[in-house]
């Protein structure tokens, strides 16, 4: 007779499989759906969520649950089954609170705002998006209420993206960290040891772009057997199954890196599904356990990989014979540099990796404040302006610049942003540990050999998908609590050198 294990696991398998298929469709609309289809869509889409919510959320998966949970009841904490339950069971617990009234309208509202902010973003037209944002954030806080919270409402929409973090631990990572940078950022504008025009700015035709862009994705593991690369108007990377991962490319002629570092930083992200382990398909242990942990990964390729020195003493020869007119004089350290020049912009998708985080933190800031009530959704330009001229001493002339730039907020996204930056505290501490255990690593890199690399972050990262919290995760992989710490470390070593900046 099948235990009640079994049978979860097989109701398990038809809501993930609901899941992933909405991944699929929803790769679709984007990439490749007829514009005209976009109603046909939305309600497709609407179904297989509806179905999924429904199961997920029922009266018989609830008994399987307690029932299963007598059954692995005593057993080793760690092994599969035990985590499969209690991972089902946050799912369950998460969904069940929320009206389907709640649900419906929440996704209604951010298809229109969504809409309104495609219209005013390029006229830089705030007034036009407001109502819509207003609504959108009202709906966020009644889904708040309706789960519950501990501290602040904010709580709630953090623990979508990454569970069991809070707003007091973000804020503390913040706080302790924000200083520094601004300092950094303000020391680096003060020094001229990096040219400001490089190899970079001038025009490199796209398909020596592609190409190269593919070279690098497979060179630190992407594998395009179970995976594929397309263009598309924003980078980002679907994983409807481990064995169809699918990374989005963006081009623009007059910017190499846009091309080279997205797909670095896809890449990676799909590297972590790729290597999700297999058993583990058509379950919620399946792939990333958390958007920090996952951004860890596609940081860790894009940055601590990507813009090292021996990376780009092995690729840049490549990338020479791909365009040999335009990088007619110039060595990997020139591109060394130019891939790590620091300046304080206005987008923070294109942000270098000091800045980043301060874009980030300015978000989080705004989005606090407008989930406890203290902003209103008017002041909001005005203290993203505020804001911006604090931490990075510019000001955006037009909105489209500034706090009409994203699409989360329109997409119902609150709490998203700051698994951005702890994506990248997550990096530092997991590569402070690779340093100290594969002492090489610089040279087998400088050889185009991340094989070693690969073997240690799938026995500690990957291998565990998402089978504990992700702040488990990080103390057992990296063997310290997360914190702003070794990425500061990072940062200081890395830019002091670039910048002649002294110790
Ligand atoms: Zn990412």
């Amino acid at each position: 007779m099948a235990t009640s294990l079994d049978q979860l696991r097989i109701e398990a398998e038809t809501i993930w499989n609901l899941k992933d298929s909405l991944r699929l469709i929803g790769w679709d609309q984007q990439i490749v759906m007829p514009s005209k289809a976009s109603i046909a869509r939305s309600r497709q889409m609407a179904t297989l969520s509806r179905l999924a919510h429904e199961r997920l959320t029922s009266d018989s998966f609830r008994s399987l649950l307690d029932k299963a949970e007598k059954e692995v009841e005593g057993r080793d904490q760690d092994c599969d089954d035990f985590c499969l339950v209690r991972v089902a069971r946050r799912h369950h617990d998460r969904s069940v609170g929320l009206p389907a009234d709640l649900v419906e309208e929440l996704t209604r509202s951010c298809a229109v705002a969504f809409d309104a902010w495609l219209q005013a973003k390029p006229k830089s037209d705030w007034d036009l998006f407001e109502p819509h944002f207003e609504k959108v954030l009202d709906l966020k806080k009644q889904v708040a209420e309706a789960r519950g919270y501990a501290g602040h409402p904010y709580d709630a929409m953090i623990d979508d993206f990454e569970p069991g973090m809070t707003t007091a631990e973000v804020t503390a990572l913040f706080d302790s960290f924000r200083p520094f940078l601004v300092e950094l950022v303000s020391k680096i504008s003060q020094s001229s040891a990096v040219a400001e025009d490089g190899p970079l700015d001038q025009e490199f035709p796209i398909d020596g772009q592609d190409r190269f862009s593919r070279e690098l994705a497979e060179s630190i593991g992407y594998d395009l057997v179970n995976g594929r690369i397309d263009a598309g108007p924003h980078p980002f990377c679907a994983a409807p199954a481990g064995s169809d991962i699918r990374l989005i490319n963006r081009f623009q002629i007059d910017n190499l890196n846009t091309a080279l570092f997205g797909t670095l930083h896809e890449a990676g992200h799909g590297i972590y599904e790729q290597f999700s382990p297999p058993r583990f398909e058509h379950t919620p242990l399946r792939g990333g356990c958390s958007l920090g942990v996952h951004e860890s990964q596609s940081r860790l390729w894009e940055n601590f990989v990507g813009r090292s020195r021996p990376f780009w003493r092995y690729h840049f020869p490549r990338l020479k014979e791909i365009f040999p007119t335009q990088l007619l004089g110039y060595e990997a350290e020139d591109i060394y540099r130019a891939v790590n020049r620091v300046r304080p912009s206005f987008i923070r998708v294109e942000a270098d990796e000091v800045t980043y985080t301060l874009h980030v933190i300015l978000r989080f800031e705004i989005e606090v404040q407008l989930l406890d009530g203290s902003l209103k959704v008017s002041d909001v330009p005005e203290l993203w302006n505020a804001k911006m001229k604090q931490y990075l001493g510019i000001e955006p002339p037009e909105h489209r610049l500034g706090c009409l730039q994203d699409i989360h907020w329109s997409d119902g996204l609150v709490g998203y942003f700051p698994t951005y930056s702890i994506g990248n505290m997550i990096a530092a501490q997991l590569w402070e540990r690779i340093e100290s255990e594969i002492p090489d690593l610089d040279s087998q890199l400088e050889r185009g050999d991340c094989q070693p690399l690969l073997t240690w972050l799938r026995r500690e990262v990957y291998d565990h998908a998402s089978k504990f919290l992700p702040k488990d995760l990080v103390l057992r992989a990296s063997g310290q609590p997360l914190s702003h710490q070794a990425f500061q470390r990072y940062l200081d070593k890395k830019y002091k050198d670039l910048y002649d900046l002294g110790s």
